[in-house]
């Protein structure tokens, strides 16, 4: 059902209101006058992160909180969440670093630039996988 914005914000006022004389700031916890801007606020949970309760605060109060704690909770949401998926992190820059964990070469610890092994050279010079094992499972199967 359509509400307008004048009828949203006398009813917000009203349920904010109860039975006191005037509105408490759901942020700062003072009156709010009826000569104060005020603002519908999202708290504790914000709206980007799917917060539905709402009360009113002063604008000022609001504005305030928007900047100093829901944008930069949002901008570290957004941060993790790029790491945690792979989309960011480091080493993921737009070149590999010489040398580093996405380059084909690696330094030693006295200083000399070597190629880097692959996992299954890794392995094969520990002797933890048997060479013909491999030559075996990379031999196409023929069948008769
Ligand atoms: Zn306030």
């Amino acid at each position: 059902m359509y509400e307008s914005r004048k009828k949203r914000r006398e009813r917000l006022w009203t349920i904010a209101k109860g039975t006191a004389e005037h509105p408490l700031c759901n942020l700062c916890h003072l009156p709010i006058f009826t000569t104060d801007r005020w603002d519908e606020s999202h708290f504790p949970v914000p709206k980007s992160f799917g917060g539905k309760a709402t009360g009113i605060a002063h604008t000022l109060c609001n504005r305030r909180h928007g900047q100093q704690v829901v944008w930069p909770l949002l901008a570290k949401a957004d941060r993790i969440r790029a790491r945690h998926i792979g989309a960011d992190g480091p080493g993921m820059g737009p070149r590999a670093m010489a040398c580093g964990r996405r380059s084909r070469l690696r330094k030693t610890i006295a200083g000399r630039i070597v190629e880097r092994l692959t996992l299954q050279q890794k392995l094969l010079s520990a002797g933890v996988i048997d060479p013909a094992a491999i030559a075996a499972a990379m031999k196409p199967e023929i069948e008769d």
